[in-house]
């Protein structure tokens, strides 16, 4: 069998429906701005529909990079398949404790609000 399928086989199916977020998870995504080319390759792969592009105020750039929305995120690891296969390397599987603590979010057990609960200063 060719390379290039086997490659294209490792690719999760899309969602069948779209669901949402029960309890706070374990690992939470984190895109890597600098990494991200903007393709939304992995944008319709996630079940819960939590990952947008960027508002284009922050980037002088006619494609901006995506973002997830933290605290709807379900820690699947979908999106993070579907980039390494279809794109980049441009999304991280943080485990939520560190994810916490090193960008002063808090996550919830409900998706309110979207990004978290700030708590640095
Ligand atoms: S697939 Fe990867 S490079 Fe493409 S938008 Fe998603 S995170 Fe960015
Ligand atoms: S890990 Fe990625 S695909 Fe899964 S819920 Fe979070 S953002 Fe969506």
């Amino acid at each position: 069998m060719p390379a290039a399928y086997d490659h294209y086989k490792k690719i999760p199916n899309l969602p069948a429906k779209i669901s949402s977020k029960k309890k706070k998870p374990k690992i939470v995504a984190l895109v890597d701005e600098d990494n991200c080319t903007g393709c939304q390759a992995c944008v319709p792969f996630c079940p819960v529909d939590c990952i947008e592009l960027v508002p284009r105020e922050k980037y002088d750039t006619p494609i901006p990079p995506v973002q997830i929305r933290f605290n709807e995120c379900i820690g699947c690891s979908i999106c993070a398949h579907v980039c390494e296969q279809l794109a980049w390397f441009a999304i991280d599987m943080l485990k939520v404790p560190e994810f916490e603590a090193d960008y002063g979010i808090q996550l919830t057990d409900t998706m309110d609000p979207p990004y978290g609960v700030v708590t640095a200063e």
